[in-house]
């Protein structure tokens, strides 16, 4: 049942109530439910309701009307016989005022007593309190005006909820955006390859730690500054100022720029914003621009031209040679046996230089491409060493060349591949016969390395030498010292083949040491088996 409270107390509880909002659709239908409970079971109120609503102060003015009758009436006798108003007459009119007074005061209470009810209603329902909901009635005046009331908050209730549904909706949205957001820069700032994201403004959005190393700027401190203030690159400047210019719909563009020694491709793509005009391409838009660092690619792609280019020098040399004298043999140019053994021995000569060729070129090409079939087994390095010594003997004995050696026990042993090790030490022994001169000396000398677990092979020879500012590039394929070239026919691929040899296939080192009129040490390192 509700409570009625006092005036006072209704206003205050008004102030108090605050804003609270009721959940969707509850409002309405809970101001109906009260009222149709109620009409099942009656309170006492209601039995009340034909009282309070035939007692309406504009229902006073009948007994007032007839007291005022009464003692008009009264008055015109009380002239006529001067005799006053009879008793009866006066018990009349004060009977009629005190019911037109009655009636008043009922009517008064009544509509304060509606009044305080559609008050508490009010504050139980800001409140959320059904429980003091009034399900008495209001009154015929009031009643209209509180339905309305409840019309209207209904329909600003289900505004509110409709907006409170869409501002959660909204607020999922942003948070699921805002998780995109750091996952993305989460990616780009652990590529590897420098990235940086301006606004339309050429003011830096984003960069990764890459082209932060790259430019030399630290983010956050760079953000939202201008990217002409970080990057002093004025050419790399205007590619991206000339990418964020461009038409929207021109997806992609691509460029390639030189820093110092390093080459980058770079891709810049528009990050068009919601006001971007959409189709219309207008140039407000901010530039990803991605920076794929392609100097070895460069590198290998120069290198391999050059490779080709050098290949075929060298392969047209010998090929010349060889069609030239059999041009002349054909044309019977060689006229005596001696002249013809010649030009057949200049053949020879240029075919094996061909085979050579041909041979080491695959060797190296096949151990680059990483498909030579490679055996490793454990070997005693003394034992291949030999091997080679002995197979040089001859030619250093031609020349007059000592050759010695100073060889580790057969304990010391390396995992590697028989023939592509003997093929090693017979490459540096054979080079140290050929650029020896006469009476020289050359010797294979093996230390064992316990303190790191490696077997030094080294070839030292009195030859020719290298000199200074050739050393650097000694083991470049087809480089020939020129002041040796006359010393021996040759290739330039030997020492690329060591190297691959020793470097890529045994995880070994070949160093090299020379002096120009003194002779060089070249140095194998391999590691030893346990
Ligand atoms: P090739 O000997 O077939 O020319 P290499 O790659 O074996 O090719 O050697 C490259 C160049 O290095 C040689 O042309 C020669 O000028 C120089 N060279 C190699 N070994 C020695 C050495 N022991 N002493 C002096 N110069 C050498």
């Amino acid at each position: 049942m509700s409570q009625v409270k006092p005036w006072s107390q209704v206003e205050d509880d008004t102030l108090d109530a605050g804003l609270p909002i009721e959940p969707a659709g509850k409002s309405s239908q809970d101001v109906a439910a009260p009222r149709q409970a109620h009409a099942g079971t009656p309170s006492p109120l209601t039995a009340l309701r034909p009282m309070m609503n035939g007692l309406r102060s504009i229902h006073a003015i009948l007994p007032l009307a007839l007291a005022a009758g009464w003692a008009l009436a009264g008055a015109l006798t009380m002239s006529s016989h001067e005799g006053g108003l009879s008793r009866l007459q006066a018990i009349g009119v004060f009977a009629l005022t005190v019911v037109a007074g009655v009636i008043l005061v009922l009517a008064y209470q009544a509509r304060r007593g509606a009044l305080a009810r559609l008050q508490t209603t009010i504050s139980a329902k800001t409140r959320r309190m059904p429980g003091q909901w009034v399900d008495s009635p209001l009154g015929s005046e009031i009643q209209p005006l509180w339905d309305a009331v409840e019309k209207q908050t209904a329909q600003v209730t289900q505004q509110l909820e409709q907006l409170l549904a869409e501002r959660k909706e909204l607020g999922l949205e942003l948070s699921l955006i805002e998780v995109q957001k750091r996952q993305a820069e989460a990616i780009i700032r652990s590529m590897s390859d420098p990235v940086i994201v301006t606004d339309s403004y050429d003011q830096l959005v984003l960069a990764n730690p890459a082209a932060e190393d790259l430019f030399g700027f630290k983010c956050p401190d760079a953000l939202r500054q201008p990217l002409a203030n970080l990057i002093g690159d004025e050419k790399l400047l205007a590619i991206i100022r000339q990418a964020r210019e461009a038409d929207t719909r021109v997806a992609r563009r691509r460029s390639e720029h030189e820093i110092g020694e390093q080459v980058f491709a770079i891709t810049m793509s528009p990050v068009a914003s919601c006001d971007d005009g959409g189709s219309s391409g207008a140039p407000n838009h901010g530039v990803v621009v991605l920076m794929r660092d392609i100097t070895k690619e460069r590198q290998s792609a120069k290198l391999k031209s050059e490779f080709v280019a050098q290949v075929a020098h060298e392969l047209r040399t010998p090929l010349s040679s060889i069609r030239a004298y059999v041009e002349m043999l054909v044309d019977g140019e060689a006229s005596d046996e001696k002249t013809r053994a010649e030009y057949y021995d200049i053949i020879q000569t240029s075919a094996d230089r061909l085979g050579r060729l041909i041979d080491n070129m695959l060797n190296i090409s096949r151990i680059e491409a990483g498909t030579v079939r490679i055996s490793k087994e454990p070997i005693a390095v003394a034992m291949v060493a030999k091997e080679a010594l002995d197979m040089m003997r001859p030619a250093a004995d031609e020349k007059r060349i000592s050759l010695t050696d100073e060889l580790t026990p057969a304990m010391y042993r390396v995992l590697a591949d028989r023939d592509l090790l003997y093929q090693a030490i017979l490459n540096l022994l054979s080079n140290a016969v050929k650029y020896t001169p006469e009476g020289g000396a050359i010797q294979l000398r093996m230390i064992p390395q316990e303190q790191n677990r490696t077997l030094r092979i080294d070839v030292i020879d009195t030859g020719a030498g290298i000199p200074k500012e050739d050393l650097p590039r000694m083991f470049e394929k087809f480089f020939r010292v020129e002041r040796n070239k006359e010393m021996a026919k040759g290739t330039g691929l030997g020492l690329n083949l060591v190297k691959q040899i020793i470097e890529t296939v045994h995880g070994g080192e070949l160093t090299l040491a020379s002096e120009v009129g003194k002779g060089s040490t070249f140095t194998m390192t391999l590691p030893l088996l346990a």
